[in-house]
């Protein structure tokens, strides 16, 4: 297996898990003195990336102390019990509310099927192993952790999930933002910036909740942002508008087709329909079908969100 990483300075690495397809799900490496720890472990197939990645790097098993996880969905935390058994020394700190899910996956596991489907579970995703309670550290808001000679401070980010922490790195001045500051694919890049879109995954999404999270972000003065899909971006307020504007955008999609017969399926329709008109006035030149196929594997997700969002309304 050979990992594909980027180093981004500030001895932070983003390795690509290559889950699904390349650019699509990073894990971070953090490393300070000989201390290292990961930050999100893609799903239980990334697992053996991971530690590919920290051979050829040269950095042992034993000097991980921590796997801190954005949120307990199964792309961020999925690998996290499987990655844990080859890491003696390694604590992982999670969100109260994903606590008792990595202890006992059986719910997870669970929505993950209802969501993704059976198959597509363990083709594409694979497991979830159990985490034993010693080896977990619930992270409240404003916890800090300490690696080398730098600190990670945990922020209880709501929005995207209840069980969403970001870790503010004060020393790159970066937010690892899990999927609270959003999802923008390298491919969409143009001269004048980047596309971000909000993923409104189902159970938990709650637009006003999110809105009030990112402007609490942005109060840090963040420089850059780095997400899970895909890698560090540079982020200021306008990336902030940006993804606060398509939040209202999906927001009123799902409510203009609220009364649809087949509400999902109309959803994730006119969401493609947004995404690549946003494209097309970004003056993005990718080719249609090539868009249409990277954003294929979030509209199916986020119009499920939506739906259950709407749902919750009444
Ligand atoms: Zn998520």
């Amino acid at each position: 297996m050979k990992p594909i990483y980027h180093e981004l300075g500030f001895n932070v690495t983003c390795i690509d898990t290559q889950h699904i397809r390349k650019d699509f799900v990073a894990s971070y490496l953090i490393e300070d003195n000989g201390q290292a720890a990961f930050i999100d472990t893609g799903c239980h197939l990334s697992v053996p990336t991971l530690l590919a990645t920290l051979n050829a790097k040269n950095i042992s098993r034993e000097s991980v102390d921590y796997i801190l996880l954005t949120h307990i969905h199964i792309d961020h935390a999925g690998g996290a019990g499987e990655l844990i058994k080859h890491l003696p020394n390694a604590m992982v700190y999670v969100h109260e509310y994903g606590y008792k899910h990595l202890i006992d996956p059986s719910k997870l596991c669970a929505g993950v099927v209802q969501v993704y489907g059976e198959l597509f579970f363990k083709q594409f995703l694979g497991d979830l192993i159990p985490i034993s309670k010693q080896r977990i550290i619930i992270a409240k808001d404003s916890d800090e952790v300490t690696l080398g000679k730098r600190i990670l401070r945990f922020i209880d980010t709501p929005g995207h999930a209840r069980h969403h922490v970001c870790i503010w790195d004060e020393k790159s001045r970066g937010i690892f933002s899990g999927d609270t500051l959003g999802v923008s694919y390298r491919e969409f890049n143009i001269s004048q910036g980047k596309l971000i879109f909000p993923p409104t995954t189902p159970i938990q999404f709650d637009p006003g909740v999110w809105k009030k999270t990112i402007n609490q972000l942005m109060s840090l003065k963040p420089k850059y942002a780095y997400l899970t899909h895909f890698n560090r971006i540079d982020f200021d307020q306008d990336s902030a508008n940006m993804l606060i504007e398509h939040i209202n955008g999906f927001v009123n999609i799902a409510n203009t087709l609220k009364t649809q017969p087949n509400r999902v399926k109309a959803i994730k329709e006119a969401l493609l329909n947004y995404l690549l008109t946003l494209a097309s006035k970004q003056g993005v030149t990718l080719d249609e079908q090539q868009q249409i196929k990277l954003f294929k594997g979030d509209l199916g997700i986020c119009a499920q969100g939506l739906n259950v969002w709407l749902d919750h309304q009444n």
